[in-house]
């Protein structure tokens, strides 16, 4: 990258001759090359839009071309040699020869007694680098007049024209440095995005995961022969097969009935004559839809409050409505070797429930519907035919008692014993007392929130959808369920089944 002033010019390996037939005795040439760190094809972009030469070549203060054609004029006024000096030169010349990347010339011919050649060259080093160079020689009378100004202004023009292809090389160098920054950055955000689209991605795939386990993903579990639950997909179910019929106790909802059905014609040998809804809740009775021509038991209020809260599903298959009705006490079914009890009860989870009560000779299992919710947070129905708290907990402790050493098939989550039904009604006690405490106290509802809290039991929430939206059983609704059922306050929009 010196500055430097040659004798010899070579020009792609060839010394270098400009077109002129200028007599030796009028002066030496003045020039000189610089080598810079700039690739020639892009030094030469640059300097052929002579127009921008007075951006980086100081000895011009304007010119008049914009593309350097042989033959073209190029005009052009010169700054002073000294900034200070009063003058600002024009000149005119004709373009003689181009090679594009390697050099041009030109004559200035239109002063009287004045003759000048100059040449810009460029010379190929290598991929990233060249030498930029000027030539210049003058003879004539009027030079030879003015010679000594003549040359102090060619070295002048020499000197900015090197400096300026040096301004050239910094600009490329830094926007080079730029750019490969740029890229750099780039990359990074590139990897950052990726990353994080990676991350998102496993998170969703986690999170669909852990709901496909633990909302979904169907799962039996054998309780004796012929007794089966099978738990998720909408709310958990009993098979039960046994003297040549089957039974079932809550066949789900759409699509995870469909997929019970065919779980039932592959595992169970015995055609499904009864089924049994523990409530009327959608995820526990639009099963029934798969398996026509069973007899359906529930309570005897249950096809009302089916038809009243889901008209368009039940009017369009009156078929899979329950006909057999319980309006107290109990219904018994002998299925070879188990014994199955329906009991209608409350009101507690509904206006409208039924236990469903299962010996077996290797096991004893309760089918509570949603009166025990283990280990999520409960929904509670805030319709007419919905929750009675009060109700709920006494039914649960009752239950409890009752069947002290029985499986509790929940209806939502895994089986429990009476213990973990009790723990439940203590929760829902907890939630009741605190609530109607806060009530008396003529408290809001948000106070109700701050007022009454149940982390302690940590339960997982769950989802259900509810009039086409999704709502979630937490312990933040739970109490503002709560409230709204004590207080009777129960709002236009809520999660109504
Ligand atoms: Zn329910």
């Amino acid at each position: 990258m010196s500055l430097q002033e040659q004798d010899e010019i070579r020009v792609g390996g060839r010394p270098f001759q400009p077109d002129s037939a200028l007599s030796d005795r009028d002066m030496e040439p003045v020039t000189g090359s610089v080598e810079v760190q700039i690739p020639a094809q892009e030094l030469w972009r640059q300097f052929s839009k002579p127009h921008k030469w007075p951006r980086w070549n100081r000895c011009f203060f304007w010119v008049w071309n914009r593309s350097l054609q042989p033959g073209h004029r190029l005009i052009w006024i010169f700054q002073p040699i000294r900034w200070w000096y009063l003058y600002k030169m024009p000149a005119v010349a004709r373009i003689v020869e181009v090679e594009p990347e390697s050099k041009i010339t030109w004559e200035v011919t239109v002063l009287p007694g004045f003759h000048a050649i100059h040449t810009y060259f460029i010379e190929r080093i290598d991929e990233k680098s060249c030498r930029f160079g000027s030539w210049e020689k003058a003879s004539g009378w009027s030079f030879r007049l003015l010679r000594k100004f003549w040359l102090a202004h060619f070295r002048f023009v020499l000197k900015k024209s090197l400096e300026g292809v040096q301004t050239l090389e910094k600009e490329y160098l830094e926007l080079k440095a730029d750019s490969a920054g740029i890229q750099e950055k780039r990359i990074r955000w590139k990897y950052v995005l990726l990353t994080s689209a990676l991350v998102l991605l496993l998170a969703i795939g986690g999170i669909a995961g852990w709901l496909y386990l633990t909302y979904l993903h169907p799962e039996e579990i054998r309780f004796a022969p012929g007794v089966t639950a099978i738990l998720n997909g909408g709310s958990n179910t009993l098979v039960i097969e046994g003297d040549e019929r089957a039974l079932i106790v809550d066949p789900k909802f759409p699509p995870a009935s469909t997929w019970l059905r065919k779980w039932v014609s592959k595992n169970v040998n015995a055609p499904v004559q009864t089924l049994i809804n523990t409530h009327y809740h959608y995820d526990h009775t639009r099963g029934n839809a798969e398996f026509p021509g069973a007899r359906v038991i529930s309570h005897s209020r249950v096809p009302d409050f089916m038809r009243e809260s889901d008209p368009a599903w039940w009017s369009a298959i009156p078929f899979a409505l329950p006909d057999d009705l319980i309006e107290k006490g109990d219904f018994q079914l002998e299925l070879g070797a188990v014994q199955v009890t329906s009991r209608a009860i409350g009101p507690a989870h509904t206006q409208g429930d039924l236990v469903v009560h299962v010996l077996h000779p290797d096991a004893e299992i309760v089918v509570t519907g949603d009166l025990f919710i283990n280990g999520f947070y409960p929904f509670f129905d805030l319709s007419e035919r919905g929750t009675d708290l009060a109700g709920l907990i006494s039914t649960l402790r009752w239950l409890a008692d009752e069947y002290p050493n029985a499986i509790f098939l929940p209806g939502h989550g895994a089986p429990g014993t009476a213990s973990d039904v009790r723990e439940f009604a203590a929760y829902l006690e907890h939630l009741y007392v605190g609530v109607q405490r806060v009530a008396q106290e003529g408290l809001s509802e948000s106070q109700a929130l701050s007022e009454v809290k149940s982390r302690q039991w940590n339960y997982h929430f769950l989802p259900s959808f509810h009039r086409g939206g999704l709502c979630f059983a937490t312990a933040t609704s739970n109490v503002r369920w709560a409230y709204q059922l004590i207080t009777e306050t129960v709002p236009p929009d809520h999660c109504r089944f």
